[in-house]
């Protein structure tokens, strides 16, 4: 394996684990079941309860 072979797969890698933060958050950190949107009050709840939301994203 070329070195920039090498280089092209820990690129695209960074580039996937940045893709997954900004992936929508669907799925209740607590319980994991899916999380409703609210458009009334730009909410994501969870079915059960356990955790709300109101960013959109994984990012903390
Ligand atoms: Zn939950």
């Amino acid at each position: 394996m070329s070195n920039e072979q090498l280089v092209a797969i820990l690129q695209e890698a960074r580039q996937m684990r940045a893709e997954d933060k900004e992936r929508a958050l669907v799925e209740c950190p607590i319980c994991g079941g899916p999380l409703d949107y609210r458009p009334r009050d730009g909410t994501y709840n969870c079915r059960m309860g356990y955790f709300a939301t109101r960013k959109a994203t994984q990012e903390q």
